[in-house]
């Protein structure tokens, strides 16, 4: 049985006040049993939040890591620096980093190489662009994004990697691909896994939907047979906001 996820990425927001207030409130929120919750924060927050939802049912991912385990590489944060500090969850290959910081596929496949030899789980995130979309090879796009970047690893992995399917027209904009849409690309996803490996590790991996899930349009998107939850940014930062989506399932 997959498990329903509900993570939320708070990218560059919230001073360390700001993320204590947001933790506390959301702590006073009655939040799913059936669905796992955790929270992306900003890498100098992620200590903090341990400590603050430790005893709750909210865990804490990184946004990001390094794929070197250690070194010269100012600036950055390990797998192993993460899981000193008890965070064994990362996002991965956001459209973002993807983006701003030049992150290839290739780039990713190290990364996840490194954050599964370290017992991290991940997050993996990828989606076509709107121009891809528009042109219709929104499907080869995604089969390639997958290919290049986990292919490589052994179906035992698997069970450490959550997708997290984020068409990049949809990230912050109030554009959300309709359920349809999101459904139509999550059993794509599916084959695409049974093609590589088999149908039982296919159905076995968490997909996420992600771009501008709010609680007004998550029961929806949630209520797709291969929609296994959603990776959340803005509606993440409001605590009403976000225990709505969680409860949405
Ligand atoms: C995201 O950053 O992963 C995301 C989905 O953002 P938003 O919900 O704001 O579109």
């Amino acid at each position: 049985m997959r498990k329903h996820i509900v993570a939320g990425n708070w990218k560059m927001n919230l001073n360390a006040d700001e993320s204590q207030a947001l933790i506390e409130a959301l702590k006073t929120k009655k939040l799913s049993s059936d669905v796992r919750v955790a929270i992306a924060t900003p890498a100098v927050h992620l200590a903090a939040a341990v400590n603050l939802t430790s005893g709750t049912k909210i865990d804490v991912s990184a946004q990001n890591m390094h794929q070197a385990t250690s070194g010269a590489y100012t600036g950055e944060i390990s797998a192993s620096m993460l899981k000193s500090i008890g965070v064994n969850t990362t996002l991965l290959g956001h459209s973002e980093r993807r983006a701003y910081f030049h992150e290839t596929d290739a780039l990713l496949a190290e990364k996840v190489n490194t954050a599964l030899e370290n017992g991290m789980e991940i997050i993996f995130c990828f989606g076509e662009e709107l121009d891809e979309r528009k042109s219709g090879s929104h499907f080869d796009v995604v089969s390639s994004q997958l290919r290049n970047a986990l292919f490589n690893f052994d179906a035992s992995q698997w069970s450490q990697i959550v997708l997290a399917y984020e068409p990049v027209w949809a990230i912050g904009t109030g554009e959300t691909a309709s359920p349809a849409q999101a459904q139509e690309m999550h059993a794509h996803i599916r084959s695409v896994l049974t093609a590589q490996y088999d149908d039982a590790l296919a159905q076995s991996v968490s997909i996420l939907y992600g771009g501008s899930v709010k609680p007004a349009n998550a029961q929806e998107i949630f209520a797709q047979p291969d929609v296994d939850g959603g990776l959340i940014g803005g509606a993440s930062l409001n605590a009403d906001d976000f225990a709505a989506i969680v409860n949405a399932f």
